[in-house]
C-alpha cells in the first residue's frame, strides 16, 4: 500500500466514523467558499471513488468529505467499462491522486437484478441495462450457484465479489493504471457500504 494512499484511507475511515456518530463537520457556507476557491485554483482530489449510482450511497456524505475532496464516478453496480476506466485514468494521471476505491453497497439493485437473471433467466428490458448485467454476471456467477445461502447472504457475498472483481479488473484493464500501481503511485482498494448502518467496510483482496 502506498503510504499516501493509506493516509487517505485513514481520513475516509475517520470521516465515516464522524458520519456514524452524527459529528459531520461540513457546512454549506464553507463548502461554497471551497467551491469558489477550487474554481479559481483547480481541483486536487485526495481519492478517486468508483461507486454505485444508488441514491442511498452519497459518497461525500458518508465519508464526511467536502467539495473538492473526492473524484467520484458513479455507475449502477460500480461496474468497470471503458469510459469508467477512462475516468479513473484521467483523474489518476491529471491530479496525482494516490487512492482509488471501488465501493459497492448492500441491497444493490444491479447485483440483485443480475442474480435474478442468473436464477430465473429474467428478461432484461434494454440492451443498455443488459450491458451492465453482463459485466456483473461473470463476477458473481460462482456465488449464485452456491446452495444453502439465504437470499441476503447471497446478495451480500455477490456485492463483495463484484467489488473485488472490479478492483482486479481496474488494476489490469489499463496499461496506464497498471503502470501507476507498479510504480507505487496509486493503490486500488475495495469497500462495501452497509446501507442499514451507514458503515463502510474495507475488503481484503485475499478473501
Ligand atoms: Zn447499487
Amino acid at each position: 500500500m502506498v503510504t499516501e494512499a493509506q493516509n487517505v484511507i485513514d481520513e475516509l475511515v475517520a470521516g465515516n466514523k464522524r458520519f456514524l456518530e452524527g459529528q459531520s463537520t461540513k457546512s454549506s457556507a464553507l463548502s461554497l467558499r471551497r467551491l469558489k476557491d477550487f474554481a479559481e485554483k483547480g481541483q486536487l482530489p485526495k481519492a478517486i471513488i468508483l461507486c454505485c449510482s444508488d441514491s442511498r450511497a452519497p459518497v461525500e456524505t458518508i465519508f464526511d468529505q467536502d467539495i473538492g475532496d473526492l473524484f467520484v464516478i458513479r455507475v449502477a453496480g460500480n461496474i468497470i467499462a471503458p469510459s469508467l476506466v477512462g475516468s479513473v485514468e484521467f483523474a489518476a494521471s491529471t491530479f496525482g491522486t494516490r487512492l482509488v476505491m471501488v465501493m459497492g453497497h448492500t441491497q444493490c439493485g444491479a447485483i440483485q437484478a443480475t442474480l435474478d437473471h442468473i436464477h430465473h433467466s429474467h428478461a432484461i428490458s434494454s440492451e443498455n441495462i443488459h450491458d451492465i448485467v453482463s459485466r456483473i454476471k461473470p463476477h458473481i456467477f460462482p456465488i449464485a450457484r452456491i446452495t444453502g445461502l439465504t437470499a441476503k447472504d447471497m446478495a451480500n457475498r455477490a456485492v463483495e465479489a463484484n467489488v473485488l472483481a472490479s478492483v482486479s479488473q481496474l488494476s489490469h484493464s489499463s496499461r496506464l493504471i497498471e503502470g501507476l500501481v507498479q510504480e507505487g503511485k496509486i493503490s486500488i482498494v475495495g469497500a462495501v457500504l452497509d446501507l442499514a448502518t451507514g458503515q463502510v467496510r474495507l475488503l481484503d483482496p485475499a478473501l
